[in-house]
C-alpha cells in the first residue's frame, strides 16, 4: 500500500507527458513485475494509424525517445501490425490480453483522450494476469488517465484546442537546444545554399490578414468562428510529428519536422493556398500571412524575432503570402544587423 501511494504522489507529482510516461512504466514493473511495458505513441498519417514506441523499460529501467530529437519522417510501423490492438481499439474496450510468440502474456490498453486513442500501454508477463494484478493496474490506469487529460488540457488553448502559447515556450527552447546543425559558422543565406537537401526543423508564424476588419464587420462570434477554421486547416495541413500552436489572437505558430527547404516552402504554400480558396461562412475570403526560418543554434528569441520580420515583411508587402527569412536578408531585402536590436523589444 505504502508503495502503491508512493507511486501515485510520484505519477501525478509531473507537469509533462514524457516525465508521467516514464512513472507509470516504473510504476508498473515494480509493483506487478512486468517484464515488459512501453508506452506507444499512435499518430494519423494520411488516413493511417502509426505506432512508436515513446517509452520503455531497458534494463529494469524507463528509456524514452526524447521527443525533441525524435526524427519526425516516420510515424513508426503501422497500427495493422498490431492485429490484438486493432480489434481492441475498433471495439472500444478497455483492455485487451494475447498470448506472444514465446508463450508471454501481453495486455493492451489504449489510452482515450477525447473520443481519441493517442497512446497505448503494452505490458507483458511471463507469468498471466491474475484478477488482483488487473485490479490493481486499473486503478494505477484511471489515474494516469485522468492526469493525462489534465495535462493535455492545460497545454491547450481553449478556443482552437491548439497547443497554447506556455506549451509552445517550452517545447521550442527544448528543441532549439537539441538542434544544432554542423554548420553553426555562417548562420545565413550562403552558407546554407550549399546543404539545401539537408533537413532541417523550421519555425513559422502566421498571422491573419485584416482581422480586425473580420471583428468590425461581422462581429466578435464570426470573428471566433475564423479563428476555428483557421485552426482546423492548419490541422489538416500538417503532420502528426509537426506542432501547431496559438501563439496568441489571430497568430499561430507551426514547428515543421525535419524537412528540406523545398518541401517547407511547398508545405506552407499549400497552407496559405488552402486557407485563401476556403469559404468562410457569411465572411468569405480569409487570406494569411506567414514568415518562416530554419532553426538554427541561434537562442529561441532571436530564432522567433527572424520569423517576426519575415512576416512584417510579408504584411508590408501585400500580404497572403509567405517569405522566408534567409531568402530575404541574403537578396538584401532584410538586414540581418538590424534585426536583432529590434528582436530585444519582444
Ligand atoms: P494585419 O493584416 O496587419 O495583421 O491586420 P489585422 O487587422 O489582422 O491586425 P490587428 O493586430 O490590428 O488586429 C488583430 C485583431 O484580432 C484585433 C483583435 O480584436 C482580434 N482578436 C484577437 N484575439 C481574438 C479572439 O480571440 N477572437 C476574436 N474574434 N478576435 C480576436
Ligand atoms: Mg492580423
Ligand atoms: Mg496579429
Amino acid at each position: 500500500m505504502e508503495n502503491l501511494l508512493k507511486h501515485l504522489v510520484e505519477i501525478t507529482g509531473h507537469r509533462d507527458h514524457n516525465l508521467l510516461d516514464i512513472s507509470v512504466i516504473s510504476a508498473l514493473n515494480e509493483l506487478l513485475g512486468a517484464s515488459q511495458a512501453r508506452v506507444l505513441e499512435i499518430s494519423r498519417v494520411r488516413e493511417e494509424l502509426f505506432v512508436r514506441p515513446r517509452v520503455w523499460l531497458k534494463d529494469g529501467k524507463a528509456a524514452s525517445t526524447d521527443e525533441a530529437s525524435s526524427d519526425g519522417e516516420t510515424g513508426g510501423e503501422p497500427l495493422s501490425n498490431y492485429p490484438a490492438l486493432v480489434s481492441c481499439i475498433e471495439q472500444r474496450s478497455n483492455n485487451i490480453e494475447e498470448t506472444d510468440a514465446n508463450g508471454a502474456y501481453v495486455l493492451w490498453i489504449p489510452v482515450w483522450i477525447n473520443d481519441k486513442v493517442t497512446s497505448c500501454l503494452q505490458i507483458t508477463s511471463s507469468v498471466p494476469f491474475t484478477p488482483h494484478t488487473l485490479d490493481m493496474m486499473d486503478g494505477i490506469l484511471s489515474v494516469y488517465r485522468n492526469f493525462q487529460n489534465l495535462l493535455d488540457y492545460s497545454e491547450r488553448d481553449s478556443l482552437t484546442g491548439l497547443l497554447n502559447r506556455k506549451t509552445f515556450d517550452e517545447k521550442f527552447s527544448k528543441m532549439a537546444a537539441t538542434s544544432a546543425p554542423a554548420d553553426n559558422a555562417g548562420q545565413d543565406g550562403d552558407e546554407r545554399r550549399s546543404g539545401e537537401e539537408v533537413c532541417e526543423q523550421w519555425l513559422a508564424v502566421v498571422d491573419i490578414d485584416h482581422f480586425k476588419r473580420v471583428n468590425d464587420t461581422f462581429g466578435h462570434l464570426y470573428g471566433d468562428e475564423v479563428l476555428i477554421l483557421v485552426a482546423n486547416l492548419l490541422r489538416a495541413s500538417f503532420r502528426a510529428h509537426d506542432r501547431i500552436f496559438r501563439f496568441g489572437g489571430e497568430e499561430f505558430v507551426i514547428l515543421l519536422r525535419s524537412t528540406t527547404l523545398d518541401d517547407a516552402r511547398k508545405i506552407f504554400e499549400r497552407f496559405r493556398t488552402s486557407v485563401e480558396e476556403y469559404n468562410f461562412p457569411q465572411v468569405g475570403q480569409v487570406t494569411v500571412s506567414l514568415g518562416f526560418v530554419s532553426i538554427s543554434a541561434e537562442t529561441p528569441v532571436v530564432i522567433l524575432g527572424h520569423a517576426d520580420q519575415a512576416l512584417y515583411y510579408a504584411k508590408t508587402h501585400g500580404r497572403n503570402q509567405v517569405c522566408y527569412y534567409n531568402e530575404l536578408v541574403s537578396t538584401g531585402q532584410l538586414h540581418s544587423e538590424v534585426s536583432n536590436d529590434i528582436v530585444e523589444f519582444f
